[in-house]
Order: C-alpha cells, then structure tokens, then sequence
C-alpha cells in the first residue's frame, strides 16, 4: 500500500487538507489503519487530471493491442498479489478470505475478458447504396469517466468499470466507498506499476455526500457510472441531468427465489441458503424473497431453519467461518430495525433476528444471524424494501400464474431464481420475469462475457459483456466519397456556377 492515498496525475498524495478518516474491521469493530480523505478540491484536481489527459489525445489514441496488453499486466500482477489483495478485502469487509479469493479470480476475469473483447471489435461497413461512398461505424472513447462504487464488493465492482474504460480508451476518476477504500487504494498502485500512464486512473477516497457535487456537477466529465443504492442513484442522476452526461446507475434489488414442488430438494435447500446468506446477505443479487409452493412450503421452511442455524459465523480471516459480519454499525442497525417492522407487520420470525449467540465471536464485530421469516405478504416492508443483509423472508403461492406475478411484484428487478424440473414451465417462467438476470435451477452465478443489470428501479445501465465495453464508447458514423461530385442542388451547369 502506499503512503498516500489519493492518486491524480500519476503521483500519489495527501488530502489537500490533510484530512484522514478511520478504517474499521469490521469483525471486531476496531480501527485497524486510516486513509486520507479527499476534499472536493482534490476531485475536482483529479477529474481536471483526467480531463487533461483525455484531450491530450495520447492515450485515446493508444494501439489497442498496447491497452489489451497493459490489461494483461495488471491481471498477471492481481494474481502475483492475490493472497494480499484477499486479506486487505476481508479486513475491510468483513467478508471471508475464501470469498475474497473468488473476487480476486472474477477481477483477474474481467480484466483478461476486456482485453480479448477490444482486441476483437471491428469497425462496422454499412452499405448506403451510393457509388464511391465508404460509411462505417467506428467506436471511440467516451471520454472521462467518473466511477462511483459501494463497499460490498468493492473491488470486484469498480473492476467492472475500470476494465472496460482502460479498453475503451477512456480516463477516470474512480471513488470506493469511503467505507471499504484498501483494496482500490492497492489494485491502483498495481495497475501504475504495470504501465497505466499518469493521469488516466485517478483516485480519491471519501464520503460521497462531500464530493459528490464535486465529481458530478461539472461539463468536464463525459460518463458517471455508479453502483449503489436507489436513493444516491436518483440523486447523481438528477445533477447529470443537468449537464446532460450520460450515466448509468446499476442499483439495488429485491430478488425472489422461486420454488416449485418438483425441484430437485437438496440442491434447492443449499441454493436458497447460500442465495440469501453469502457474505451475510450483503449482495445486490442475493436471493431474500423465497417464494414456495404451498404443498411444500412447511418442510422446505423447517429445512431452511436447520440449514441457516448452522452457518459458521466467524472472522473473515478464519479459515473455518462460513460467512463473516455486516459491514458497519450502521448496517447493523438497519436490521435491527427491518427485524422490529417485520415483527410489527405480523411476519412469523422462524429463526435469528439478532445478534447470534455463538461462541468464539467479538461482541465488538458487527454479526447478525441468518434470519428467516414466515408467513410474509407482499405489502410488508420486509418483503418490498432492500434490506441488504441476511434476512430471508417467505412467501407462499398455488399457481403459476401466482408465482409469476409475486416474482414481479417488486419495484426493482435485478435477478430472480426459479426452480422447477418442469423444462418448459421453467421457460416459461424465466421468460416471463422481469429481472436482468434469471437462474433456472441454479443461484448467483454470473460471467464476465454477459451483461449485468437491472430492470426497473434496479438501474439503468449493463455492465459487463460487449454492452459494457459500449457503454463507454462513442459510436462516430464516418461517410467517406472516394469519388466526390456536385450534388448540383443549389447550382447547375447550365448558369455556370460551380
Ligand atoms: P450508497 O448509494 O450509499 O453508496 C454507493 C456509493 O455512492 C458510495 O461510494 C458512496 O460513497 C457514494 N455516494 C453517496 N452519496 C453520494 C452522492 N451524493 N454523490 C456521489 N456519490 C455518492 O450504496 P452502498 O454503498 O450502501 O451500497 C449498497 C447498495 O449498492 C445496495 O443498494 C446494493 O443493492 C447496491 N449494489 C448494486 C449492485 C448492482 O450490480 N446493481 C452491486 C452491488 C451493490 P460513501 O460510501 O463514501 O458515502
């Protein structure tokens, strides 16, 4: 890690006011190290810093095969620094060891994904029908990107940007949650130390209510990619209204997982488990509507029960937890509170709702046990509102028809699960649900080379797969007359002007 943590013009420095603020690990609530914290000068320099790279033209005009081979160099560095980059996740996250390995695989993914995708992309001839004339499409940069990112997965999420924006050609200003900073902090200084000329990743760490206004309300950015929650997302999208800068917001969700009589049991257990419980519910795809047939709702809940007591809560760092802590105080109290609404709208608490009673855990850590409640409706605040933590609630239905109309009973629509060994009622069913991506039998996987998000009030844009690499691109139509001639509209041979 170095020194100091903001990085704008190649060179990594102080906050202009010499400000810091405390990292927390969050399994034993204690500060462990601080970052400096940057004022809305110091985004404003490192979004001048961009800007001032991008209209040098140098780097947008860089040999795609030199960018796909400088996104090779980072990956090869990622892997050379895997063990590290994992603990420094875990520390700030909470999350455990075994899942932050997976992040850094899926960051080395994208990463080696992009580069292949750029080295591929052609320019598109498109046939006008005029003799002489050459027309093709052609893709460039869209220019500086601002990358806004939360603190669930907080490199692999700002890897999703910062990938395909160094393919593209692009310069960008990124800010982490000023929750979970490091592991940005670090995957930076690993990508200046492959090659990743000045000027074109820049850095800064802090609240985004301090330099939100700074990286967004200005004409010097020409992309905001965010991912986050529905409320800063209407906020940023509102200020890049006002500049008309184009902006994607990749938001929250409300996910249901869908299970039908004739699923394969075993798998559909350890899959609605894993779906909601993993890094203790804090994923943005994570399965928390479980939506049951009723013929075997009452077995499949009381397995559930015995699944979810036995999750090994721990440290992040040990080797044996299963799922680490909530991220924050702050999310902690959030599903204290969700647990008292829920109780208070008549929902049935099957299991947790507190702080778990488990041996060997800091009381200082921020843990909350896998919870489920029974007996949810679709008007309770537990069933609408994304909780983000580990909170499963229920919902029972009779017909097809009933589980397809709860699956889209949600403001959001980022994902859904469906379970059946019925193939064509599964076709239907996942045709029919209005969620960027839909598992059938399976939960929670994804790939680099498909796209990813929302429909609904889960977002407005798609990361990865080729619409990711073209959301930062500008697509320039070039019409080319190998063969110019008059078009004799306003003039003509006959009066003699030519
Ligand atoms: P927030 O919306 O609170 O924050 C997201 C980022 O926005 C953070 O970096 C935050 O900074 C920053 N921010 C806050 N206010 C502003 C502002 N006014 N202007 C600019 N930036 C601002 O979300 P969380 O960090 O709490 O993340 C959880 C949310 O993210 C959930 O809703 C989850 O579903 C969603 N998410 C969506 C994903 C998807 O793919 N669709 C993936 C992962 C998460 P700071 O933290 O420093 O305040």
């Amino acid at each position: 890690m170095p020194d100091a943590h903001l990085h704008i013009a190649g060179r990594w420095r102080h906050a202009a006011d010499a400000g810091t603020r405390d990292v927390v690990n969050p399994a034993t609530g204690s500060v462990f190290t601080r970052v400096d914290e940057a004022t809305p000068a110091d985004a404003t320099a490192a979004i001048a810093s961009a800007r001032a790279t991008f209209d040098d033209g140098a780097w947008p005009g860089t040999p795609v095969t030199e960018r796909a081979a400088l996104l090779r160099r980072i990956a090869d560095l990622l892997v050379l620094n895997k063990a590290e980059m994992a603990r420094i996740e875990t520390l700030d996250t909470g999350k455990t060891v075994a899942e932050s390995e997976i992040d850094m695989d899926d960051v080395e993914s994208v990463l080696r994904y992009y580069a292949a995708l750029i080295e591929t992309e052609s320019d598109r001839v498109v046939d006008v029908g005029v003799p002489g004339v050459i027309s093709r499409v052609v893709r460039e940069p869209i220019g500086v990107c601002v990358m806004i990112a939360p603190w669930n997965y907080p490199l692999l999420q700002i890897s999703w940007k910062i990938a395909p924006a160094l393919a593209a050609g692009c310069t960008m200003v990124a800010k982490p949650s000023e929750v979970t900073p490091l592991s940005t902090i670090a995957f930076v200084e690993l990508c200046s130390r492959a090659g990743v000329p000045p000027g074109v990743l820049n850095l800064v760490q802090g609240a985004g209510s301090t330099l939100g206004d700074a990286l967004t309300d200005t004409d010097d950015v020409d992309f905001i990619s965010f991912t986050g929650g529905l409320a800063t997302g209407r906020i940023i999208s509102e200020v890049a209204a006002r500049h008309v800068t184009k902006v994607a917001v990749e938001l929250g969700g409300k996910n249901p997982h869908i299970v039908f009589p004739d699923a394969d049991w075993e798998s559909s257990v350890d899959q609605v488990l894993t779906g909601v419980f993993l890094h203790s519910g804090q994923v943005c795809s994570s399965g928390t509507r479980l939506i049951v047939h009723a013929s075997i709702a009452d077995d499949f809940v009381d397995a559930l029960v015995a699944g979810a007591e036995q999750i090994v809560m721990g440290d992040g760092l040990d080797p044996a937890s299963k799922t680490g802590p909530l991220v924050s105080a702050a999310q902690l109290a959030k599903m204290e509170e969700f647990v008292e609404s829920a109780k208070a709208e008549g929902a049935v608490l099957r299991t947790g709702g507190g702080r778990p009673d488990r041996d060997g855990l800091d009381p200082a850590g921020y843990y909350f046990a896998p919870t489920i409640f029974d007996h949810c409706d679709a008007t309770m605040r537990i069933v609408r509102d994304e909780t983000f933590g580990p909170i499963l609630t229920v919902e029972r239905f009779d017909t097809e028809e009933q589980a397809l109309a709860l699956g889209n009973d949600t403001d959001y629509g980022l994902a859904a699960g469906v379970r059946t060994s019925d193939a064509a009622l599964g076709e239907r069913m996942v045709r029919g649900l209005r969620h960027g991506t839909v598992w059938l039998n399976d939960f929670g996987y994804y790939t680099p080379a498909a796209e990813w998000g929302g429909f609904g009030k889960s977002g407005n844009g798609r990361e990865l797969g080729p619409t990711g690499l073209a959301e930062y691109q500008e697509t320039k139509h070039i019409w080319h007359n190998t063969a110019p001639a008059p078009s004799r509209w306003f003039t003509s041979t006959e009066d003699g002007v030519q």
